[in-house]
């Protein structure tokens, strides 16, 4: 094994694609902010506790692809598999829901962790963006949610994916539900460790990604026939607010989502363009998660957008973000005395909010052209002894050759006027 590799599962993000990774969180997190949501950071790891109740004791994230570790004080830790359940641990934890008005609106962006089975767009450590309106059931929230997700999406660019929508009961209809999936499943043929979640957790079951296991369960009870009358108004309300912002989705009856906490609104945002790991993003409604983490009733709802995958759609469809942050200008002196002078002009032009870079390490004209080339800048300053002594530098522009000298003292607002 070389020492310059990551860990299996793990990838580093490194210029230019690490520009795209930038880009697309700031997206995402753009028309959130707009909406009202505040920034929240919590630690890269918590109490394996929070988890174990939070996220589901039978779920496949805490029984197989949790890093647990025991630290040398003998606390038990977990490295977050995702991001709602310490969200509204920090937010119960500092009292945000008696703070002020409800719901709390928060949205958070970081690393992520699953011991998973590496493949493409599936990794051990990936990226989130996520939001979470904490303490207030009401439908235009569970749709505020998806239409922001919508136009994170759009405002992206991406066209080839597709919102599946789904109501996964409330604790009243979906123990009913529940038995009578249960009775129809243990009729099966499935292996061993199917069955055991047959009675742990059966609408997991319909996730099975196995072909064999899907042709068996064409005819399974569904979720749809045995919503109470108040989900069934719920859900509708949110078709119908979604249909009025011109949001389109899929009903998908059988999209019930790893996790444990959810209830009632599920969805999911799928991308055609990425084989089987298709889910980008999704998310649903929470009601239950409070309690089940010790707290207080507090209905919730949220969302979280995978931005590993998110990049790959956009590579899927050919998209290319238009990135800000590029070297605009690029100094190459030639000469000690320019050297100094040089980097006084770029240190001017990045106070005055020009994207300005220089040819370091005394090169010659030839290398330092080519670095300056292959900033992509649009503009080259250039100047040696003799433009000096005339109080100039040479002006060039990368696109069109194009070169002109430049009084020093007027550089900055020559620039500023063609960089517009
Ligand atoms: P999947 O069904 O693909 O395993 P999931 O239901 O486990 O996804 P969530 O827990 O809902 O995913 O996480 C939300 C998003 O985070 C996913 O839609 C995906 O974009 C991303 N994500 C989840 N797990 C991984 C992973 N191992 N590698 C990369 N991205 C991931
Ligand atoms: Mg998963």
């Amino acid at each position: 094994m070389s020492t310059f590799q990551a860990p299996k599962g793990t990838y580093d993000l490194t210029p230019p694609r690490s520009a795209t990774f930038l880009a697309v969180r700031a997206a995402i997190a753009a028309p959130l902010r707009d909406s009202g949501y505040g920034y929240i950071e919590t630690p890269g790891f918590e109490n394996v506790e929070l988890f174990a109740r939070g996220v589901g004791e039978s779920t496949d994230i805490v029984t197989k692809e949790m890093y647990t570790l025991t630290t040398k004080g003998g606390d038990q830790l977990a490295l977050r598999p995702e991001g709602t359940a310490s969200v509204l641990r920090a937010a119960l934890e500092a009292n945000l829901h008696k703070a002020g008005n409800l719901p709390v609106k928060l949205w958070y962006s970081g690393s992520y962790y699953r011991y998973e089975r590496p493949q493409a767009g599936r990794y051990r450590h990936f990226s989130q963006v996520g939001a979470e309106a904490i303490g207030t059931e009401d439908p235009i929230l569970d749709a505020e949610l998806i239409i922001l997700a919508d136009q994170a999406y759009r405002s992206l660019g991406l066209r080839q994916f597709r919102i599946l929508l789904n109501s996964l009961g409330d604790k009243e209809c979906r123990p009913v539900y529940r038995e009578a999936l249960q009775t129809f499943l243990r009729d099966l043929d499935l292996d061993e460790e199917t069955r055991r979640r047959i009675e742990i957790n059966p609408l997991r079951v319909l996730d099975d990604k196995r072909a064999d296991v899907q042709k068996q369960l064409t005819d399974a009870p569904k979720l749809r026939d045995y919503l109470c009358d108040a989900c069934k108004a719920y859900h509708e309300e949110v078709r119908a607010l979604l249909t009025a912002a011109g949001v389109v989705y899929e009903d998908d009856e059988k999209l019930v989502r790893g996790l444990d906490y959810y209830t009632r609104t599920t969805f999911e945002f799928v991308h055609d363009g990425l084989g089987s790991q298709s889910a980008v993003g999704g998310g649903g409604r929470y009601d239950g998660l409070s309690e089940m983490i010790g707290g207080p009733e507090l209905p919730s709802v949220g969302w979280a957008l995978g931005v590993d995958r998110t990049v790959l759609a956009l590579e899927a469809e050919g998209i290319e973000l238009d990135l800000p942050y590029v070297t605009s200008v690029y100094a190459v002196p030639l000469g000690e005395e320019a050297r100094r002078v040089l980097f006084g002009v770029v240190t001017g032009l990045r106070r005055a909010g020009i994207a300005a870079d220089f040819a370091f390490g005394g090169r010659g004209l030839k290398g330092a052209m080519k670095s300056a080339n292959r900033s992509g800048a649009r503009y080259a300053l250039v100047a040696g002894e003799r433009d000096l002594a005339e109080g100039v530098v040479q002006l060039k522009d990368m696109e069109s050759g194009e070169q002109s000298a430049v009084p020093l003292t007027e550089v900055a607002a020559e620039l500023a006027k063609r960089l517009g």
